[in-house]
């Protein structure tokens, strides 16, 4: 394989070549979002330019060629993420209308009073709350997976939490708060035995490494577009075929539809039964773009990148008066929480940003998991594909400033 070559793919985004308060940007903030090359930035000049007309009602020519680029995404999709069937990948803002299309559609035709869903204390709050909504209004039980020192998940109490009246296990693939990399196709394998599902929330691994949704057996698979080098406002829903079919539309309006009348009506088949609505056309495209881009790249390779950043960073940090790291599993992504002796996360980041470093303060909507392990607030700095490691140099030259100027 050609070595990889950060400088020449730094090229084809235009935002990094932006200064912030006078200083070269160093972006470090991926894990919220990601920025954005240029062919995917092309997309919507392209298509408002060229072909925006509203999708498969048409019998135009502008029509056609948006529903057809629309559609070709589906496949994009399906190829990246190794889906069996296009019609199993579905449209959604992102992760967290993925994720609330599976509570309120499988949950609520599956759940009662008396089961069991277990979501993991690793989980973004988007993978929490729609199942506490949903808990409140069924009755169902919510149980947590707990977490080791090093912000692993304790496998054992896992497989000691399942049992016949869990339904469901909800968890992310890669920890955005503390880059943990879980186990899924194990705690897939071991969900099925129990004869509970599994929903694997994969925002921050389809960036980072290939994902197999057939290898992992993830009965749901959900992920976002603007984590993953496209726009923001789009995302993707997997679902096994089966599952899909037997569950009841959630969203009701155009598209999803078969016929209607006013003594009921008849709905579309998958995927179309969960695509309510005009859809965000020009970003399911764009973002099928990006998976092109992240494909041609290698999510592999990327992955590969962001632990050689990742292993400088964590030395730099290291030698940092004071700092502890949250999150210290073996094997994890590129993602460093931190907090710092005698100085405030958020001041941390408001300095930081004056010396050109975006970085993200705050409890990155994982407070339960914060809560554990009694923090409020951490720095975090997340690496992605176009990183380098002087960028990881100034962060830390950066870092170090600004402690010393907050103790
Ligand atoms: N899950 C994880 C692990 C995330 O990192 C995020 C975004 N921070 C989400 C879910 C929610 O994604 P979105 O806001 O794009 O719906």
């Amino acid at each position: 394989a050609a070595p990889y070559d950060v400088v020449r793919l730094r090229q084809e985004f235009p935002v990094l070549e932006r200064q912030v308060h006078g200083k070269a940007l160093v972006y470090l903030d991926n894990a919220a979002t990601s920025q954005t090359p240029q062919p995917v930035i092309d997309v919507f000049n392209d298509y408002y330019g060229r072909y925006n007309a509203n999708i498969h009602r048409g019998l135009h020519t502008l029509a056609d060629e948006a529903t057809a680029a629309f559609e070709g995404t589906r496949e994009t999709v399906r190829g990246f993420l190794n889906a069996a069937d296009a019609r199993q990948i579905i449209f959604t803002r992102g992760t967290t209308e993925a994720i609330n299309l599976v509570v309120n559609s499988w949950g609520r035709a599956n759940l009662a009073p008396g089961d069991e869903v277990l979501v993991s204390m690793l989980e973004h709050h988007s993978n929490i709350v729609p199942w506490q909504l949903l808990a409140r209004e069924i009755g169902f039980t919510l149980k947590v997976i707990p977490v080791d020192d090093d912000g692993a998940l304790d496998l054992a109490a896992y497989r000691e939490l399942l049992n016949e009246r869990t339904r469901l296990v909800a968890v992310n693939h890669v920890s955005n708060a503390f880059g943990t990399v879980n186990p899924v196709a194990d705690m897939a394998a071991a969900a099925h035995q129990a004869g509970a599902l599994i929903l694997v929330d994969g925002a921050q691994a389809v960036p980072h490494q290939p994902v197999d949704v057939q290898a992992i057996d993830a009965d749901f698979y959900a992920f976002s577009g603007h984590k993953a080098y496209g726009p923001t406002g789009v995302g993707a829903l997997y679902g096994k075929r089966e599952l899909l079919e037997a569950m009841p539309p959630w969203q009701g309006g155009g598209e999803m539809i078969a016929t209607v009348s006013f003594d009921g009506s008849t709905f579309a088949e998958i995927p179309h039964k969960f695509e309510a609505g005009t859809p965000a056309i020009a970003e399911v495209i764009a973002m099928g773009r990006a998976l092109e881009w992240l494909q041609s790249v290698g999510p592999g390779a990327i992955g590969d990148w962001e632990q050689r950043l990742l292993e400088r960073a964590t030395q730099g940090l290291g030698n940092v008066d004071g700092l502890r790291i949250l999150g210290t599993a073996p094997g994890k992504a590129g993602v460093l929480s931190f907090v710092v002796e005698g100085a405030h996360s958020q001041d941390i980041g408001l300095l930081i940003d004056q010396l050109g470093v975006a970085i993200r303060t705050g409890h990155h909507c994982a407070q339960p998991l914060l809560h554990h392990f009694g923090v409020e607030a951490t720095c975090r700095a997340s690496f992605a594909a176009y990183n380098t490691l002087e960028e990881v140099d100034t962060f830390i030259a950066a870092l170090n400033r600004v402690i010393g100027m907050l103790r």
